[in-house]
């Protein structure tokens, strides 16, 4: 017996009990011509605004409209401090340590600034693994990191590939990889979420397995944070990087967050890029002191940060303090499990969930593969108000959002979706 139920009144009712649900009125939600909400699923993709995001970032366009320069210090949120108002929410929201988190650049810069630091190859010991269906920008960035040290990208990169008719990536073949390359293997850099299947790998595992091997352990969390626990520093991974525009609901092209791991905060030796935000913030207006290396996250900074980004990435991370991303966390798991529920009361043959049902090992996506269908299946689905995402060659990817998203957003588009086919 499951606790869900088909029909509508148990939506309805779900709604009602959820404590969460008035979170939604604090985003604008995207509307159709006649001005009715749509059913919006891509939360993995680019998240809703914020109501409040305009408020923050006019405050910094008053800041630099009457003081100028001076706004660096005497605004109402100083510039120069300004990242700082975002690391304790952001830490805790991936489970760090204030000293281990940072949020600076884009994604795929900060990805290789990292390798930077922790892609340090040898003769003997230079290969990149990363999962199969990895998100192509890192699959090239790592690709990049090869050719940059003078190795061949193919033979450079092992795939953490899933077996024949299987979906997910499995653990043992990890294992294997490892127990048989392990020591040609410089750096493991996993998606932490797969942004296609959903699988959220788990971390801490993986981290330990890789250091067993001597390996150096790296996640990309574009998918994982604002959606799953990743308690990144109890993972013991060396390094993390995500994005703030999916889940963190920070508008298009938005900052970046890295992570490095508490035992690497103080280290001299690890090679890096820097510039003069990665420099003591004490001395770092004379200008012409030697550098002097800011301790944690922040000594891999470069330069002075994009305040209006900030702002609303600010913005979004006070609607999560507001509601508590533990909270959101059961919310997601009981809106998920629901999705799943009235998917497979469809009964149809043709679908098929290839995201984990074990809700520890993924977020809040569903990928829902669709045997025979193109992408005529998603512009029918789209025309019935409904935004989702379509990845070749036949997965929508659904990301049921609990800031904003109902348990009758799940109810309609299952409908939809069931007339569509
Ligand atoms: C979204 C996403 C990116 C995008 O990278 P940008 O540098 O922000 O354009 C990269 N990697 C992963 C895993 C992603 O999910």
């Amino acid at each position: 017996m499951s606790y869900y139920k088909t029909g509508k009144d148990f939506a309805k009712a779900q709604d009602k009990n959820d404590q969460l649900a008035h979170f939604r009125n604090q985003f604008h939600i995207p509307k159709d011509e006649h001005g009715k909400d749509l059913i919006y699923m891509t939360g993995n993709s680019l998240g809703l605004q914020p109501k409040i995001t305009k408020d923050y970032i006019n405050e910094e366009l008053e800041d630099w409209a009457n003081l100028g320069v001076e706004g660096h210090t005497e605004g109402k949120n100083p510039w120069l401090h300004y990242h700082e108002f975002l690391t304790e929410t952001m830490a805790e929201i991936v489970g760090a340590k204030p000293l281990e988190v940072v949020v600076m650049n884009s994604l795929t810069a900060n990805l290789h600034l990292m390798m930077v630091s922790f892609y340090q190859p040898t003769a003997k010991r230079y290969k990149i693994l990363i999962e199969a269906d990895a998100f192509p920008s890192d699959k090239y960035a790592v690709e990049s990191q090869l050719r940059h040290h003078g190795y061949d990208d193919n033979e450079g990169l092992i795939l953490w590939e899933s077996r024949e008719d299987e979906e997910l990536a499995n653990y043992e073949d990890l294992e294997t990889i490892l127990e048989k390359q392990g020591d040609e293997i410089a750096l493991i850099m996993i998606g932490g979420v797969n942004y296609y299947t959903g699988q959220f790998f788990d971390l801490k595992r993986i981290a330990e397995l890789g250091h067993k091997h001597g390996c150096i352990v790296g996640f990309d969390c574009a998918h994982g944070a604002g959606n799953v626990q990743l308690n990144l520093h109890n993972s013991g991974a060396d390094f993390a990087v995500w994005c703030t525009y999916k889940y963190l609901n920070s508008g298009p092209g938005s900052l970046s967050g890295a992570f490095v791991h508490e035992r690497h905060a103080r280290r001299k030796d690890l090679n890096r890029f820097t510039g003069w935000w990665s420099h003591n913030k004490e001395t770092r207006f004379r200008m012409r002191d030697e550098f002097d290396q800011l301790p944690g996250a922040e000594g891999w900074q470069l330069s002075n940060p994009p305040i209006l980004s900030m702002a609303a990435i600010r913005a979004s991370l006070d609607v999560f303090k507001d509601a508590g991303f533990d909270k959101l966390c059961l919310k997601s798991k009981s809106l998920t499990g629901y999705f799943e529920f009235l998917i497979n009361q469809l009964n149809n043959s043709d679908i098929k969930i290839i995201t984990p049902s074990n809700p520890e090992e993924r977020g809040c996506q569903l990928s829902i593969q669709v045997k025979n269908a193109d992408k005529s299946l998603h512009k029918k689905l789209t025309d019935t108000g409904i935004i989702t995402d379509w990845r070749e060659p036949d997965v929508i990817r659904c990301a049921p959002v609990p800031l904003y998203n109902s348990f009758i957003d799940i109810y309609e588009f299952v409908e939809r979706l069931k007339n569509v086919l």
